[in-house]
């Protein structure tokens, strides 16, 4: 599993409280090549709050990408889920919900963009799509 260094405490501007950070290594994926080849900061704290922000400002992108971050850690375990097809791998499994927008997949580790769609028969489905 992932190697962790220590967790240090920083002041969020954004969340107005203090939250915890750490280092993971970058992960090794072929395929991807506009991924980070150095370590990442994440934020063991990214929640709801951070999702009103435009910008995340301990990693300078937008608060999804944090969220991505952490759900690629594997740091956190209670992530709300939501049953879908991933665009990605096309396996049906629980994605973990990163934000109203995105959905992380276990599986492959593909960033869906998903969405509920109501039908007109009634019931629900959730459609997802890739990351935009
Ligand atoms: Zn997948």
């Amino acid at each position: 599993m992932t190697q962790t260094s220590e967790t240090r405490k920083t002041w969020c501007s954004l969340c107005q409280k203090e939250v915890r950070l750490t280092l993971t290594p970058a992960p090794a994926r072929s395929g991807q090549a506009n991924l980070p080849d150095h370590e990442e900061l994440v934020c063991l704290d990214f929640g709801e709050g951070c999702q009103g922000g435009d910008l995340c400002p301990i990693s300078r992108f937008r608060p999804v990408v944090m969220g991505v971050r952490l759900a690629r850690s594997g740091l956190r375990q209670d992530w709300k889920t939501v049953r879908a097809q991933c665009e990605a791998c096309g396996r049906v499994s629980d994605l973990e919900v990163v934000d109203q927008g995105h959905a992380y997949c276990t599986l492959c580790g593909t960033t869906n963009t998903w969405m509920i769609l109501e039908l007109d028969e009634g019931g629900r489905v959730v459609v997802t799509g890739r990351r935009t």
